[in-house]
């Protein structure tokens, strides 16, 4: 693979590491800026693989040197002291049993701290287009999450799995479609999702049962192809869109044409799995106004049609989701360069941020993540730097805590970070 001159690369070697920690994760160095990401093994249909690099440059900085003076955990009530949030407001955040209790500006007395002097902490972060199931496989999706988890990653969404890999998600953070529902030999079933991923049904009363089969399994959301292959009739899609909306449970569209997003909005789908990568037309992306779409703007080519795409849903206030599509590209982590693509269309680092914190968290029903406040999980990630002045300081936590624990440091990574 080649590096991509679309992909905007950082200012400083520094940073140029990380952006390139993902590489770092997975070859256990951020010192060899040249050599591709793992390539992508099939997953989806991206539009152009070979464009899922970063690259080039030289680096010199080591982020991971900066995690050695994190202290232990230091039991199960205690205070995170010297935080700093984005902005730089310095705060305390007080957690007992795996939850935030209380944020003050002042350190409870008689209580175990671990102190945060110089990180600023935001909340987990959530990957709304992920393939577990795929990546790891049916039976191996806990370990899948651990180690999304290692890298930042405290929640995520599997948008195409077999049935039998749906109890691999607890439905709370790690939330799954299960098979897509598509039309006989309909996508994805004739090519990477031969073995289950896709559920093909002929019919509106058929397309129904599936979604009632899929929900009864524990998906909390269904995906469709509306594409240009065998594809499901309008029908059959309203049969869907309307099943699953009684269930209580979101659709997602695969549509990655203009006349594909519009079909998926007349349907009434809520969701864009991926920023469509044809150009859209103004009736398309007011069709889309207020819905939401998740960006995947790396995986599926960073062409400046999907960002434009991307920048036109953004300001017709649809709510954009942070996402990557792990399984076609394998980043184990929080994905520098989909969040500098997300600033590339327009949005602001809060609202990077919100992509994969409050809003995720929102739009998906997890009540646990999103905020650092009272009530919420103690799940944050601890940065060396400030994402407000640099989204990309996200992707190279120098800790990542889960419930009020420090997770292990991501695979492959000498030194690791935390203790
Ligand atoms: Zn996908």
């Amino acid at each position: 693979m080649k590096s991509d001159p679309s992909v905007p690369v950082p200012r400083t070697g520094g940073v140029l590491c990380r952006a390139l920690l993902p590489l770092a994760l997975l070859t256990g160095a951020c010192a060899h800026p040249a050599t591709p990401l793992t390539p992508a093994t099939d997953g989806e249909q991206s539009q152009d693989p070979a464009e899922g690099s970063t690259g080039g440059g030289e680096s010199t900085g080591d982020p991971l040197d900066d995690t050695a003076a994190l202290p232990p955990q230091v039991g199960e009530h205690y205070a995170f002291v010297n935080a700093r949030l984005p902005g730089g407001e310095s705060i305390v955040l007080e957690v007992d049993g795996g939850l935030v209790v209380s944020v003050s500006s002042e350190p409870p007395a008689d209580l175990a701290v671990i102190d945060l002097e110089g990180k600023t902490v935001v909340p987990g972060f959530i990957d709304s287009h992920v393939h577990l199931a795929f990546q790891y496989g049916v039976d191996d999706v806990g370990q899948g999450a651990q180690r999304l988890m290692s890298g930042g990653v405290v929640g995520a969404v599997d948008l195409a799995a077999p049935l039998e890999a749906l109890a691999g998600f607890d439905g709370e953070q790690w939330l799954a479609a299960g098979p897509m529902i598509t039309a006989e030999l309909g996508y994805p079933t004739q090519g990477w999702g031969a073995n289950g991923y896709g559920m093909e049904v002929s019919g509106p009363q058929a397309a129904t049962d599936a979604v009632n089969m899929i929900a009864d399994l524990g998906a909390k959301l269904i995906k469709v192809p509306v594409d240009q292959g065998p594809a499901l009739s309008d029908d059959e899609l309203l049969a869907i869109v309307t099943r699953a909306h009684e269930r209580g449970l979101l659709v997602a569209a695969h549509a990655l044409g203009d006349v594909e997003a519009a079909r998926a909005a007349a349907v009434g789908a809520d969701i864009l799995a991926h920023t469509p990568v044809e150009p859209l037309s103004d009736a398309t992306i007011e069709a889309w106004r207020g819905r939401a779409v998740i960006s995947t703007l790396r995986a599926f080519g960073s062409r400046e049609t999907s960002i434009e795409n991307l920048r036109q849903l953004h300001a017709a206030d649809a709510t954009v989701l942070y996402g990557t599509d792990l399984g076609n590209l394998r980043i184990e982590g929080i994905d520098a360069g989909e969040l500098l693509l997300l600033a590339q269309a327009g949005l602001t680092p809060p609202q990077i941020i919100a992509s994969g914190t409050s809003a995720a968290a929102s739009l998906w029903g997890m009540p646990g993540l999103g905020a650092l406040e009272p009530g919420k999980a103690a799940t944050l990630l601890v940065l060396a730097g400030d994402p407000l002045e640099d989204p990309t300081w996200l992707a190279e936590p120098v800790a990542v805590y889960v419930d009020g624990e420090l997770m292990p440091p991501p695979a492959n990574t000498p030194g690791g970070f935390g203790p």
